[in-house]
């Protein structure tokens, strides 16, 4: 099915506009299907009498962490949001816009239900009143899949008709920052809000809100079905748990890989097919823009949670792009900053002003690094939200490893 990863949203538009509902999407596990491997069991024989509390420890058991490249223990949030009083609702952000990251559609467009059921569960969990799933726009087919299996899920009784409110993003970047995602849901501009209060506390509609990424409900449900072991089984270089990679950029075989959390950059190139004809690796990028680019030297690190902070970056949502000798590092980090100027929402000095300021002083033929410092140390400290306060990373480790460029 190669054609829809292929396909451009403009593409699958207009044959959609052109009535061609289904020949632009992938060959996906059908509610059918899924039911008959034992799919929504678990969900019917949890509302029947379950107890939220053994889910929970499950969750905590299997040691799932927020996917979308926060890392938060998943377990624990639904606690946060269950001691606060009701109507709780329950967000899920699929606004997937960090670039080089695509595992959330990459199963949202293969097997949908196991989102769906570990959404359902999750809800049932913090007794969500309603949940609202926001999906960034430039997945059409995604989009297409999720309103023909809610209607299936409403048929078939599985569900209450109008409880799962489908959402579309408008393609900016901030609205995938969860405060930010519940302004947008709510039908305002996407300006992420001050914490606190925490959206656990104060979240869509001013109620309590449990926001998930789709990966990690992805998982919920996989814990759920198949037990904590599916998880915390796995165990590589100290770390336990798996990792759905996103790997693009010059490797042989761009794609998503699950591979254990423990997995070095070596290990990523290799599940890839190694590095594409003619390229020798250079630099990557850990976790999208906001983790920068480390230099091909620290190729022992474990790209997991917690492990790449010594280094001055971090995981994030796992959007490996790896570079060659080809690439420019500088042009690289420039291409970055340039994408937070035009995606910062505006509304702080530091971002707005800093990123503006970062991409003039990074097109000199030298760059001022006390000066650019200076600027990424006030970024850091003083944004509001993490697209500010990561924006430094490619700037700083730039200047760390790839000095002869600058
Ligand atoms: Fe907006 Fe940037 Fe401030 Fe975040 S850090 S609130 S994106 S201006």
């Amino acid at each position: 099915h190669n054609h829809i990863d292929h396909a451009t949203p403009e593409k699958v538009r207009a044959a959609i506009a052109a009535g061609d509902t289904h020949a632009h999407m992938p060959d996906y596990e059908s509610l059918e299907t899924y039911r008959r491997s034992g799919g929504y069991e678990t969900l019917l024989n949890l509302r029947d009498g379950g107890d939220w509390e053994e889910v929970q420890d499950r969750v905590l058991a299997s040691g799932l962490r927020g996917l979308g490249g926060a890392g938060f223990p998943s377990g624990k949030k639904w606690g946060f949001v269950r001691t606060n009083p009701g109507p709780r609702y329950l967000a899920v952000n699929g606004d997937e816009g960090e670039p080089g990251t695509f595992k959330d559609r990459y199963y949202l467009e293969r097997v949908p239900h196991l989102f769906l059921e570990g959404m359902l569960i999750a809800a049932w969990a913090v007794e969500a009143e309603r949940a609202f799933i926001y999906i960034r726009d430039e997945y059409p087919a995604v989009l297409g899949i999720l309103r023909r299996e809610i209607a299936a899920l409403e048929t078939a009784g599985l569900v209450e008709p109008g409880y799962i409110d489908l959402r579309r993003g408008a393609g900016a970047y901030i609205c995938g920052e969860e405060s930010a995602m519940i302004e947008s849901i709510e039908g305002k501009r996407g300006l992420p809000r001050h914490r606190p209060p925490f959206v656990a506390q104060v979240g869509l509609f001013g109620r309590p809100t449990l926001v998930h990424n789709v990966e990690t409900l992805h998982w919920v449900a996989r814990v759920c079905r198949d037990g904590p072991e599916v998880l915390s089984g796995t165990e590589k270089n100290g770390r336990k748990g798996l990792r759905s990679y996103s790997v693009s950029g010059r490797v042989a075989e761009p794609g998503v890989y699950l591979l254990p959390a423990g997995s070095t950059i070596t290990d990523i190139i290799g599940a890839a097919g190694g590095m594409a004809a003619g390229h020798v690796f250079k630099a990557y990028q850990p976790g999208g823009p906001s983790s920068g680019l480390l230099p091909a030297t620290l190729d022992d690190v474990p790209l997991d949670f917690d492990t790449l902070q010594p280094h001055g970056s971090f995981i994030g949502s796992a959007a490996v792009v790896v570079l060659s000798d080809s690439d420019s590092a500088r042009a690289a980090a420039l291409n970055m900053l340039r994408f937070f100027e035009d995606e910062s929402c505006g509304q702080c000095t530091p971002c707005r002003v800093g990123c503006e300021k970062a991409v003039k002083l990074m097109q000199a033929d030298r760059w001022d690094q006390p000066l650019l410092e200076d600027l990424c140390q006030a970024m850091a400290d003083a944004s509001i939200c993490g697209l500010g306060q990561a924006a430094p990373n490619p700037i700083r480790l730039t200047m760390k490893h790839f000095a002869n460029e600058i």
